[in-house]
C-alpha cells in the first residue's frame, strides 16, 4: 500500500495500534502532544539518540527494513546498556521517501518491537516526514539507572584491568560479505532468503551480528550492579576508538595484548576477507559489545557474575595507548574506527 493512501495520521494509528500498549509506566503514550512517562523512585533518567541514514549507515540492497528496526532500537539500547542502565521508552523519528509503502514501514516496527521487547522498552513517540533524499531513521530511547551505579567513561584508573564482552570483529566481517555480494541478499524487503542453502553458516553467523546485533543490557546491568565495573563504553566504532574515548575521558592510556582480544572462529575462519582478522576487532565497529575496565581487587566478582568476557590489557598513566603483539612488540593504539566528518580515509574503509 502507497503511503499516501494512508497518510500521515493514518499511518501514525497503524503505528500506535501495532506497538503501543497500555502501561503504567507510560499512562500517556503514542497520539498526545508528549507521552506522559514515570521513572522509578531513585533513579536517574539516562536519554540518548542516535541516526540512521539511507547511503551512510545501510544499504536497502543489502538490509531488510525488519533488520533496520532492530538494528535502530539495538543501537541506542546499547548505549544504555553501556551506563549500566536499563532501556524503558523509545520515540522513532521517520523520514520517509515517495517509494516507502506501508508494508515496509509495518515490517520496520516489528523489527523494533521485537529488540524493545526483549529489553522491556515500549514505543511512547515519534515524529513522521516525507524525505526528499533517503530513508532516514532518528531513534531516542530512554532508560533509567540507579544514581550509585550509573557507570561513565571517566572512572577507569592506572592500574585497572580491560576487559571485553564476548567477540569482536563479526559484525564489520559480515558487513563486508554482505557488500560483496557473496553473503546473499537480506531477508524481506526485496522478497529473497538470506542467499543459498548452501553458503558457510560462519558467513551467516557473521552478516546476522551485523543486520541483528544483541545489545548486551542484562551483562551491562550486572556490571554496574556489583560496583565492578569503573568505567564502560559500548564498542560501536571499533576496539581502537573506543578504547581511546575511555582514555580520553578518564585522562589515561592503556596496554593491550593483541593476542587477548577475543575473535570468533567464524571470524578466524572465513575466507575472502580483504583484511586480516585483528582488523575487524581493532576499527571495524557496530560490534556493540562492553568494553570496562575493572579494579584487579575485583577480578573474584567479575569471575561470579559469570559473563562471557575476556581480558584484554591493563590501564596505565599514559597517555600513551599501545598493542603488544605476541613477541612483545609495541605499536601505538592509533583510533581508526569511522569518523563522519574524516573524509577519504574512514570513507573508503567503510560506510556504516
Ligand atoms: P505533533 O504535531 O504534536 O508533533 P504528531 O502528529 O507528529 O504530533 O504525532 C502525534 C503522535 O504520534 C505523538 O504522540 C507522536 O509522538 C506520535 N508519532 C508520530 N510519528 C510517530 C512514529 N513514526 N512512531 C511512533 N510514534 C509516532
Ligand atoms: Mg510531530
Amino acid at each position: 500500500m502507497k503511503l499516501s493512501e494512508l497518510g500521515e495520521f493514518g499511518l501514525i494509528e497503524r503505528i500506535r495500534r501495532s506497538s503501543a500498549k497500555k502501561d503504567f509506566q507510560a499512562p500517556i503514550g503514542i497520539g498526545d502532544d508528549a507521552a506522559a512517562l514515570l521513572c522509578s523512585p531513585g533513579s536517574a533518567l539516562l536519554a540518548t539518540t542516535d541516526m540512521l541514514i539511507e547511503g551512510v549507515h545501510f544499504d536497502l540492497a543489502t538490509t531488510d527494513m525488519g533488520s533496520l528496526g532492530w538494528k535502530s532500537a539495538a543501537v541506542n539500547v546499547s548505549d544504555i546498556a553501556a551506563m549500566g542502565g536499563s532501556p524503558r521508552f523509545g520515540l522513532v523519528a521517520l523520514g520517509l521517501p515517495q517509494r516507502t509503502t506501508v508494508e515496509q514501514v509495518e515490517e520496520f516496527y516489528r523489527g523494533f518491537g521485537r529488540l524493545a521487547g526483549r529489553h522491556g522498552m515500549q514505543l511512547v513517540g515519534g515524529d513522521t516526514c516525507g524525505s526528499r533524499s533517503g530513508l532516514i531513521i532518528s531513534v531516542t530511547v530512554l532508560g533509567e539507572a540507579k544514581r550509585k551505579e550509573i557507570v561513565a567513561r571517566s572512572g577507569a584508573r592506572p592500574g585497572d584491568l580491560v576487559f571485553v564482552t564476548a567477540k569482536l570483529g563479526d559484525s564489520a566481517a559480515g558487513r563486508e560479505f554482505l557488500k560483496s555480494g557473496s553473503g546473499g541478499r537480506a531477508q524481506g524487503s526485496r522478497g529473497r532468503s538470506l542467499g543459498p542453502k548452501s553458503q558457510e553458516t560462519g558467513v551467516r553467523k557473521l552478516i546476522e551480528k551485523h543486520l541483528r546485533p544483541e545489545p548486551r543490557v542484562a551483562w551491562g546491568r550486572k556490571l554496574a550492579a556489583s560496583g565492578c565495573a569503573s568505567a564502560m563504553i559500548d564498542v560501536s566504532d571499533g576496539l581502537s576508538s573506543d578504547l581511546g574515548h575511555i582514555c580520553d575521558e578518564s585522562g589515561v592510556g592503556a596496554e593491550i595484548a593483541e593476542e587477548r582480544i577475543p575473535l570468533s572462529k567464524e571470524l578466524r575462519s572465513a575466507k575472502g576477507l580483504r583484511l586480516p582478522a585483528l582488523a575487524y576487532a581493532l576499527s571495524g565497529g557496530e560490534d556493540y559489545e562492553l568494553l570496562f575496565t575493572l579494579p584487579p581487587a575485583k577480578r573474584k566478582k567479575l569471575r561470579s557474575l559469570r559473563i562471557p568476557v575476556a581480558e584484554i590489557g591493563v590501564i596505565t598513566k599514559g597517555p600513551e595507548r599501545v598493542l603488544i603483539d605476541a613477541q612483545g612488540r609495541r605499536t601505538p593504539l592509533i583510533p581508526s574506527g569511522y569518523d563522519h566528518f574524516a573524509g577519504a580515509r574512514a570513507g573508503k574503509r567503510r560506510k556504516r
